[in-house]
Parts: C-alpha cells; structure tokens; sequence
C-alpha cells in the first residue's frame, strides 16, 4: 500500500511525486505515458530558468529526477476507477488494482483537435495549441485562429501584440466569447473576424505551415488563407472521464474541483495541473499545483494515519 499514490506522469504527476517522496513517504506514479503533453512539445522558452529546452528532454529530466528517489513508476497503465471501500483503490484497466492511503489525481487534459487534413502533419510546425507558449514564434507573420469561444478570442488578443495579423475562424454564426473580449477584439485593427466557417484543411510546404482552406457556410464556397501559423482554440478536455462515478467532484467542464491546497472535495485526495480547475494550464503552474498538491496530502497524512 502507498502512502501517496500519484495518477498522471505530466509536469504535476512528476512534482507531486517528487515532493512527496522527499516527505520519506512511500509513493507510487501510475501513467499511461510518463511526461504528458509535455513529451508532445517541441519548442519550450517559458520553463523559467531554463532559457529554452524540448519537451523529450524535459521529460527524460523529470524521469531521472523522479527516479533519485526510488519513486515505484508504473508506466503503460491507465487508471480506470477510483473507490474507497477502506483505503482508496485505483483500478487499472487491465484489471489491477492499486491501494493508497492518500492519492494526487494529475490526469492532466488534452486539446481538441479539428481533424482535418494536414492538421497532424503540421502539429508543432506551425499548427499550435497553446498561444502563451508558441505565440513569439510567429512574431510579425500572419495566424489564424480557429475557434470563437472565450479561448479564441483571448488568443487573438494575445497573438495580436505578438503577430502581424490575426484571422479568427468561428463555425457558428455568432461568437461565444464574452462581450468584453469581443469589443476588445473589434477594437484591434490587426484582428479579423470570419464567422461561418469551416476550416477543411492544413495547407504546408512539406516542413511547416503555409495556409488553410475553409468553406464560407453561407455561400458554400472554398476559400484560402495564407498563414504561418494556426492556433486551435476549441476546447481543453480534462483526462477526467474515468472520475466520474467517483466521488470526486468535477466540475461541469469535467475540471477537478480542488482548493487552494490542491484538495478535492473527496478528503484525502488531492489533485493538480491541466486536469483540476486551475486558471492557467502551463508547466510551471502544473509543477507548483502538484507540489502544493503532494504537500496537502502530508498534511493529511499526519493528521490522518495511524502509524
Ligand atoms: P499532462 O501533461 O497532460 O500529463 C497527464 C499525465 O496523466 C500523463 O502522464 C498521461 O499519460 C496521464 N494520464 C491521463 N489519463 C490517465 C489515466 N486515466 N490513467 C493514468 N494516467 C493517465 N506549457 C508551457 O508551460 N510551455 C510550453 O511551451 C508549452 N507548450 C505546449 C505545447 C503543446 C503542443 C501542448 C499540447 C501543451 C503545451 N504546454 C506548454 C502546456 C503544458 O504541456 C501543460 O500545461 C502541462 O503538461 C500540464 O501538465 P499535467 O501534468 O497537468 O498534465
């Protein structure tokens, strides 16, 4: 049995880990694939301290600093419920079934793609989901962003400081995007809005991003868009499904609901990272989310273990 037992091997599974076993407790790691989004990245210059590294090798140093403390990772394992008939039992989908006195949920959350032709082919090649973080790598050049939720918008605002033009594609007829974004988006004259419109495909010279097509809803025709990048803002899913006959609450979203010590309303069991309802979802805020996490779950400990 662990005392800490951590679900998710991104940013915040590795901290949560980490600080955990630093506390002498006797920790665990179960993830499907250790490192997360982050072993999806390319480019990363917003680690801070580290001017600028790629997500494989952030992942391999996340491993080895994990691995210092005799952390058991089980790595290829995906966890498919969580009960409490005593102690909390983590059921994995091949059918075993980990036991734990506390736990941190870091299942982090995955973007929405538009499926689309080229899409793949140029995913971190000028197809992007994350403006914080790849935004400068368009500076001066023309994006397009494709979705007008809150998410686009505030994209298209960042991106507009940043990039020589901004087109936004909304599917629907309207936009979803608070009122405020809107009027400040409008007031931008480096921002474009066409709303709808279906992107259809990616378009690329072979190495990176060159345009996109997308079909005007109304009329039926095909146009063509010439940019370098493409940010897609249709929704960050939380890796939460497998929670929801837990009794962990998520929100309507499928967020973690945690408070500011990273606990859920489930005691003894703590979350962190993309997967939880923190406001920004980045690697530096999922790695301070899983410490805070993992220090939670000792305070817990200590208030609530026998030996
Ligand atoms: P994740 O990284 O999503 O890790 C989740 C972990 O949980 C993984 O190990 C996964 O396998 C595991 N898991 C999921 N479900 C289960 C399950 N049921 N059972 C067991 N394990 C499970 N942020 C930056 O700060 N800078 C950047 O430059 C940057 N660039 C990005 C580029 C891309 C393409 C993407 C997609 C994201 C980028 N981000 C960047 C965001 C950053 O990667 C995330 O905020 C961060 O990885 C979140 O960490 P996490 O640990 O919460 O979740």
């Amino acid at each position: 049995i662990f005392d800490v037992l951590v679900v998710g091997g991104g940013p915040a599974g590795a901290s949560a880990a980490i600080y955990a076993a630093r506390k002498g407790l006797n920790t665990g790691v179960v993830a499907e694939r250790f490192g997360g989004q982050v072993a999806d990245t390319l480019a990363i210059e917003n680690f801070i301290s580290v001017k600028a590294t790629e997500g494989p090798k952030l992942v391999a140093q996340l491993e080895e600093h994990v691995k210092e403390y005799g952390v058991d990772v089980m790595q290829n394992q995906r966890a498919s419920a969580l009960t409490k008939p005593d102690n909390f039992q983590v059921t994995l989908e091949n059918g075993a079934v980990l036991k734990a006195k506390s736990l941190v949920l870091a299942t982090g959350a995955r973007w929405r793609s538009m499926n689309v032709p080229g899409e793949q082919q140029y995913r971190g090649h000028g197809v992007a989901y994350c403006p914080h973080c790849d935004g400068p790598l368009f500076k001066g050049k023309p994006v397009a962003v494709i979705g007008g939720g809150n998410s686009g918008i505030e994209a298209a605002i960042d991106l507009a400081n940043i990039v020589e033009h901004v087109t936004v594609l909304e599917f629907a007829d309207t936009l979803r995007a608070d009122e405020v974004l809107i009027r400040k988006a409008n007031s931008l004259n480096n921002i474009t809005i066409v709303k709808n419109a279906q992107t259809t495909e990616v378009l690329g010279d072979g190495s990176r991003v060159t345009g996109l097509t997308y079909t005007d809803r109304v009329s039926g025709e095909s146009k063509q868009l010439t940019v370098a990048g493409i940010f897609v803002q249709i929704g960050l899913v939380p890796n939460t499904e497998w929670l929801k006959d837990s009794d962990v609450a998520l929100t309507r979203f499928g967020e973690i609901d945690i408070d500011n010590k990273g606990a859920t309303s489930l005691a003894g069991v703590y979350a962190a990272g993309d997967a939880t309802t923190t406001p920004f979802k980045q690697i530096i805020i999922a790695m301070g989310g899983g410490a805070t996490a993992s220090l939670g779950a000792f305070d817990y400990l200590i208030r609530h273990s026998e030996q």
